[in-house]
């Protein structure tokens, strides 16, 4: 369907040899669309979920509109802030910014990035030599705006990125704030990954006569995700998620969990097992974040265990895994937590263990997605399943099944510095288990049961 080149998008050379030397062949849907009608003028309101190539659909037309005031000058006063894109989290905003940066190489435009947790003071001096793009999280750019250190009365152009985060995250004030310092007379572009009735009215406020355009259904995770639901007690999850990450051959897996502190705590016990994990979360502090992200992206660490936060700004090319250690209770985050594998047309999984605690907030999950996701009942080796320490004083529920031994990986295992020791008294339910449908996998398949009810 889609056929255009980036040529026929009327982007200049210096824009498409960067692309080119990006990989990047034809335009995704979002940007075919986008592109045209950011370089009309227009604002805009674009449903795309990360994943799609969004952040070129407004980044390269930003580029192109900014191409006449690319300066050689050294003064700052002619490299003012020109574009200011707003996001929610540190990750999103270096990771916009990088990609900022590599497609505009091969121009004579700045871009910067600021975001909160980190000495203000690095920033300073390079705000202050000018940029004409500016990727900010709210918080540190109004720092940045109340010690004088960056001006914004020459935004031509300003793009609210993961708008429904911005407003989930509570930004609504710091956003109505920085809006009321940019000139009334600009474009402006909104992201958002769902279109809930919140977004809506922030369009309707902040956007004027916006062309409305949705790459995919409305809340729709990614069609060439798998997705799959364990059921599990709780106290399980952890030997569940031992055996999945022993029977998977991906090389990097993203854990979620809901709160920082089950991040931390699985990471600790994952490397006491000897698997290679990090915890990614906003208790961490920056550089120990970005040397988890990288480590991770160099395929240093193999399982990054992260909270909802660290989702957003997450852009690992070719992440072939997801797993959900607990689901979120807002199911927006179940589209954004998956959204970060299957990314650019590739293929991924997105695998969530749900306990019967949870699976109300799955019911909520399967509303928004708009179908059901294909559940099994998981029957964990009780061995290992006894290494969790449950917390003191909480009951859960534990499948009653006859003895069977878990079966045994042969060879080494990558996941693992240890060698792999099979778990022994493995159980299933049922005489007849299910292979999972969207892989082979024969250590999973075989503790798992289909769901019978
Ligand atoms: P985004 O949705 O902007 O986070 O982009 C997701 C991923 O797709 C990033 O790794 C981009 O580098 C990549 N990407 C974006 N546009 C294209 C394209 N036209 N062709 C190939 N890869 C792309």
């Amino acid at each position: 369907m889609n056929t255009i080149s980036f040529a026929d998008l009327n982007l200049a050379p210096e824009i498409l040899k960067a692309l080119a030397e990006s990989g990047y062949i034809t335009p995704t849907p979002v940007q075919a669309q986008a592109i045209p009608i950011v370089l009309e003028g227009r604002d805009l309101m674009a449903g795309a979920q990360t994943g799609t190539g969004k952040t070129a659909a407004f980044a390269l037309p930003i580029l192109q509109k900014l191409l006449p005031h690319a300066s050689t000058s050294t003064s700052p006063a002619r490299h003012p802030v020109r574009a200011l894109v707003l996001v929610p989290t540190r990750e999103l905003a270096i990771q916009v910014e990088e990609s900022v940066k590599a497609y505009a190489k091969h121009t004579r435009l700045r871009s910067l990035v600021v975001f909160g947790g980190v000495d203000i003071k690095t920033q300073t001096p390079h705000l202050k030599t000018g940029v004409e793009i500016l990727v900010a999280t709210p918080g540190r750019l109004l720092d940045h705006v109340e010690q004088k250190t960056v001006q914004l009365n020459q935004v031509q152009v300003l793009v609210l990125d993961e708008a429904d985060r911005m407003l989930d995250m509570g930004f609504m004030p710091d956003l109505k704030r920085i809006l009321a310092l940019l000139p009334k007379q600009r474009q402006s572009l909104m992201f958002s990954a769902t279109f809930s009735n919140e977004i809506k009215k922030l369009s309707a406020e902040f956007l004027i006569n916006p062309k409305l355009i949705e790459v995919a259904r409305s809340n729709a995770t990614a069609e060439n995700v798998t997705q799959k639901v364990y059921l599990v007690a709780q106290a399980d999850k952890h030997a569940l998620l031992v055996q999945l990450l022993r029977g998977s051959d991906a090389t990097q897996v993203l854990v979620f969990t809901k709160t920082k502190i089950t991040a931390s705590r699985l990471a600790k016990q994952l490397q006491r097992e000897g698997v290679s994990a990090d915890a990614i979360h906003g208790d961490k502090s920056q550089l120990e974040r970005m040397q988890a992200l990288d480590a991770f992206k160099q395929g240093k660490v193999a399982v990054l265990i992260g909270t909802d936060v660290a989702a957003r700004g997450l852009d690992i090319d070719q992440l072939p895994m997801v797993i959900n250690y607990e689901i979120p209770s807002a199911p927006e985050d179940y589209v954004h937590r998956i959204g970060r594998t299957g990314r650019a047309g590739a293929s991924g999984t997105a695998i969530s263990l749900v306990s019967p605690e949870e699976e109300k907030y799955l019911k909520e999950i399967e509303k928004l997605i708009k179908h059901e996701i294909q559940k099994e009942n998981a029957v964990v080796p009780r061995q290992a399943a006894r290494t969790e320490s449950a917390p003191r004083g909480e009951h859960y529920e534990r499948s009653h099944v006859p003895h069977h031994a878990a079966p045994k990986k042969p060879g080494h295992d990558p996941w693992f510095d240890k060698p792999y020791e099979p778990a022994i008294g493995a159980t299933t339910e049922n005489k007849q288990p299910e292979r999972p449908a969207s892989k082979p996998n024969k250590e999973v398949a075989a503790i798992l049961v289909r769901r019978q009810s």
